[in-house]
């Protein structure tokens, strides 16, 4: 994220946001006399989205919360931390480590804010595990009226409130759940078949799976396999080990990727493919992705081989993983355990966006959800008859929100949304 003086930016620096004001609040008593104040509000997290989630508009607030003093309450007992709504996840994940504690799950990257990260359904990879608001138990929410609400699992408005994209209030605080520490080995896997791979068994065959290509020819060019070592050694038939370290976008350094090559570490420091001390990915790129039912992982997949002449001269990655199903109601793998497609773009929102509507036409057929937090251009009008439960949105929005001070061009138009209801 960019613009200390000036105009911010996202991290990819592909988006403006348009907002009369930036506040960075230093206690939480102004944080409620920003939000009572304004007309329209939208929280940045760490800004790592590639589209206009974050935007109030012209005329509204942009809050940054990362002038608050960090919250980041462990609960050894019970297992569980409260963490506050700036707090990234590289900071969050070494603090519960210190306890011997971990998160099931870290997404590519650590360097994102946890209530950005779950506001948009962000995950990681692997059959079983859910995306990263699987793990949150309660979510603190400060609505435009300046009252504080809590709901928690169990509570009936909780499919909504974790992955709201925003639009309920500024998520103050989450509590996490919290499992004991573990450790975590790194394969990566190349000389992989460029045709007749199993997908659904190669992403099972791990804690966390993932398979990249670049779409310059036909199959898989690396297979990364991370498994947590209370697990049993996977069967791997695919490929042979690397024997020095890879980084998923060619002419990248490895060295700003997670240690490879089988050696054990710590969960914070393998699930995630970047180092936190590192730059992630390219840093000069675009992202898209979409997640589907599983089912539909290898037909999907043969209808985007077809396009590799179209998809390789803006690819600098494609990444495929598992995600297990979900109840949070606008999470893309809401009810369906789902396979992920993302895409790692060049940085040409001209000479990608034609390639990301080709992508969706030819995923179409496969009720594909995009992500929240990328690149995409499917009309809001397909993306809500994606939601089964996007009423139920709309109603708890509607209680918590009814003057629409969270709401802002991309919520109303991915969810249907007015300003005032
Ligand atoms: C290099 C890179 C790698 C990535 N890898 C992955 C990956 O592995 N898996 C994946 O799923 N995604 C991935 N992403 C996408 C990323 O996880 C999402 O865009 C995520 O939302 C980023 O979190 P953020 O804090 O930067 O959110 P922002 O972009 O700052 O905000 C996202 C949304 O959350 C809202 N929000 C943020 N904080 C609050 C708050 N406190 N209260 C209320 N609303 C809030 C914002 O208003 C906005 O609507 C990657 C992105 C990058 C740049």
């Amino acid at each position: 994220m960019s613009g200390a003086s000036g105009p911010v930016r996202n991290w990819a620096g592909n988006i403006t946001y348009r907002a009369a004001e930036v506040s960075r609040p230093r206690s939480a008593a102004a944080v409620r006399d920003v939000v009572v104040s304004a007309d329209r509000v939208r929280v940045l997290g760490s800004g790592h989205s590639f589209n206009t989630a974050a935007d109030p508009g012209p005329g509204g607030v942009l809050l940054c919360l990362d002038g608050l003093a960090p919250v980041l309450d462990i609960d050894t007992a019970a297992r569980t931390v409260r963490v506050g709504g700036g707090v990234r996840y590289a900071e969050l994940a070494r603090a519960v480590h210190a306890h011997g504690l971990a998160l099931p799950n870290l997404a590519s990257l650590p360097h994102i804010s946890v209530a950005g990260s779950v506001a948009t359904g962000t995950h990681g990879s692997g059959a079983g595990n859910g995306p990263l608001s699987d793990a949150v138990r309660e979510v603190e929410l400060l609505t435009a009226d300046g009252t504080a609400v809590t709901i928690g699992r169990g509570d009936p408005r909780f499919g909504g409130a974790v992955t709201a994209l925003g639009a309920l209030g500024v998520v103050t605080a989450l509590t996490l759940d919290l499992e004991p520490a573990f450790e975590v080995e790194q394969w990566v896997f190349t000389g992989l078949p460029p045709t007749g791979l199993d997908v659904g068994a190669a992403l099972t065959a791990a804690y966390s799976v993932s398979l990249f290509t670049d779409w310059r020819a036909p199959g898989f060019r690396q297979l990364w396999v991370k498994r947590r070592t209370d697990q049993p050694v996977p069967e791997v038939p695919w490929g042979t080990p690397a024997t020095r370290a890879v980084h998923p976008v060619p002419g990248m350094p490895a060295g700003h990727c997670t240690e490879q090559g089988g050696v054990p570490g710590p969960w914070h420091e393998r699930l995630p493919h970047f180092r936190a001390e590192s730059a992630p990915s390219s840093g000069d790129e675009l992202q898209s992705e979409y997640l589907l039912a599983r089912e539909h992982a290898p037909a999907a997949l043969a209808a985007l081989d077809a396009l590799r002449a179209v998809l390789a001269p803006v690819t600098l990655t494609c990444e495929v993983r598992a995600v297990a199903g979900d109840g949070q109601w606008l999470s893309p793998s809401h009810g369906r355990d789902s396979v992920a497609v993302h895409f790692t773009w060049v940085a040409d929102t001209a000479a990608v966006l034609p390639v990301v509507r080709r992508v969706e036409a030819a995923l179409d057929g496969f009720g594909a959800r995009p992500h929240w937090g990328k690149v995409f251009a499917m009309p809001g009008a397909v993306v809500r008859e994606r939601y089964p439960r996007l009423g139920d949105f709309r109603e708890l929005r509607r209680a918590l929100d009814p003057r629409g001070t969270f709401t802002n061009a991309f919520v109303s138009d991915c969810l249907g949304l007015g300003g005032a209801e």
